[in-house]
């Protein structure tokens, strides 16, 4: 299909080519029970990965004491924003149905973003593998022993390799190094400044691209395949860091439970993920199906220039499609999501359980910020708001909202200096008045 008839076929395209915020419905969605059934990835290979972080909770304890409070294990907050919620509806001119949460991964520690699960997830199973292929640890061993200098020695002898727009960078460094990998990061040129730095802190090797995301995985990839000691972690296609972001799903059932929130036929659950290359919302979105089925509904958010999961599974050309295709730039603040090219791997396996995608500009991001700073005191990176007009969309749509538990996934920010923070603050401020 050349361009134009791509526009022919999709009109919302040229919508996405003039930059306005869209919502999507996915018209391939089917039965959670049978969407599943076409998929590779299954509940057992999440529920190993649950078991996998448990073993590894004592280890994390004394290496973050961060996580000593939760006995090691790496969750955030669940919570009511209700001040958000009315100022929401005000500034949009749009009342809504339901009650408005946000699922508060900024506040996850050791990196302060969605990344702190996958990424994290991964380089712990790898860790495992080759300390269990070397007969050092069992499965019924107290982790705390990773902890020690025999690890951290054993651990130096191979080396950890990743491209990112930074929070994966961050994730995967800060944990690699703790355990004693070396570790290279390969940043693509939306990366802040701060992330390079503070890795670089960190022992970390930072090589800068003045590309985008894809490059800097190209060329991740491209070291590792040189160096048998060498793993890579591919955030377009692995499996493990997929299934290390589903493992929120069966915490946050717990949370809603908890908080005497109930989701059934009568009580939807719709979820608000950002959405960058896939994996982080992806896998998230995937662990809630399996566990909520049509009880819940996922939509994917992105920036206005780089709708490229929209992208992928409106056309159904997934991977072999890019913004740039379409004439946009992916430029944007929102860092985390400044993607251009979807994964292939997670649209192929969402493509029949996502409800559909919406964009969102990046004046819209800055104004959520300060909005959401102003009243619930929540600090967020401009990525993280990505989901909150989710709610709007579906209203305006004439979704039906009666007795809907909306849960805006807020993906970092936890690990943005102070006065980055200010900056995005203010800009934010300047566009409301
Ligand atoms: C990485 C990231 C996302 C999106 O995750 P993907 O796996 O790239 O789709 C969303 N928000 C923030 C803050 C991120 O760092």
């Amino acid at each position: 299909m050349n361009n134009q008839q791509l526009e022919m076929k999709f009109p919302l395209i040229s919508k996405m080519q003039r930059k306005e915020e869209i919502i999507w419905f996915n018209p391939n969605k089917i039965d959670s029970e049978e969407a599943l059934k076409n998929v590779s990835v299954t509940a057992e290979m999440v529920q190993d990965a649950s078991d996998r972080l448990d073993r590894f909770a004592s280890y994390l304890c004394i290496a973050f004491p961060e996580t000593a409070k939760a006995k090691g294990i790496i969750e955030s907050p669940l919570v009511k924003i209700p001040t958000m919620e009315s100022s929401i509806k005000k500034f949009f001119h749009t009342e809504f149905d339901g009650e408005l949460l946000l699922k508060c991964d900024n506040a996850l520690p050791i990196s302060g973003s969605i990344k702190a699960r996958g990424g994290i997830y991964e380089v712990l199973k790898i860790a495992e593998q080759l300390a269990m292929r070397e007969g050092l640890l069992e499965e019924t061993d107290d982790y705390a022993i990773l902890s020690t200098d025999r690890f951290r020695q054993f651990f130096s002898n191979y080396s950890i390799a990743v491209g990112s727009t930074g929070n994966l960078g961050l994730s995967i460094g800060i944990i690699s190094a703790k355990l004693g990998f070396r570790v290279t990061v390969h940043m693509s040129s939306d990366a802040k400044q701060w992330k390079k730095d503070m890795l670089r802190s960190k022992g970390v090797t930072v090589v800068e691209y003045d590309f985008d995301y894809s490059i800097a995985v190209k060329e991740g990839r491209k070291q590792a395949e040189k160096d048998s000691k060498c793993f890579f972690i591919d955030d377009e296609n692995s499996i493990d860091l997929f299934v290390g972001y589903a493992v929120a799903a069966s915490r946050l059932k717990t949370q809603l439970e908890q908080m005497q929130i109930i989701v059934d036929a009568e009580h939807p659950l719709f979820v608000y993920l950002p959405c960058g290359v896939g994996g982080g919302p992806g896998g998230v979105a995937f662990g809630l199906k399996l566990i909520f089925g049509d009880y819940v509904q996922c939509f994917f958010a992105e920036p206005t220039n780089s709708p490229c999961m929209l992208l992928g599974l409106m056309t159904g050309l997934h991977e072999n499609i890019s913004v740039a295709d379409i004439g946009l730039d992916n430029k944007t603040v929102a860092d985390g999501l400044a993607v251009g090219r979807p994964s292939g791997f997670v649209g192929k396996t969402l493509e029949q359980l996502i409800s559909g995608s919406f964009t969102i500009k990046d004046k819209t991001l800055y104004e959520l910020l300060a909005l959401l700073a102003d009243t619930e005191n929540i600090l967020l990176e401009p990525s993280a708001l990505a989901g909150m007009t989710g709610p709007i969309h579906l209203t305006t749509q004439g979704v039906p909202l009666k007795k809907t538990t909306h849960i805006v996934w807020a993906t970092g920010g936890g690990m943005v200096p102070s006065q980055e923070m200010q900056i995005y603050y203010e800009k934010g401020k300047q566009y409301l008045f």
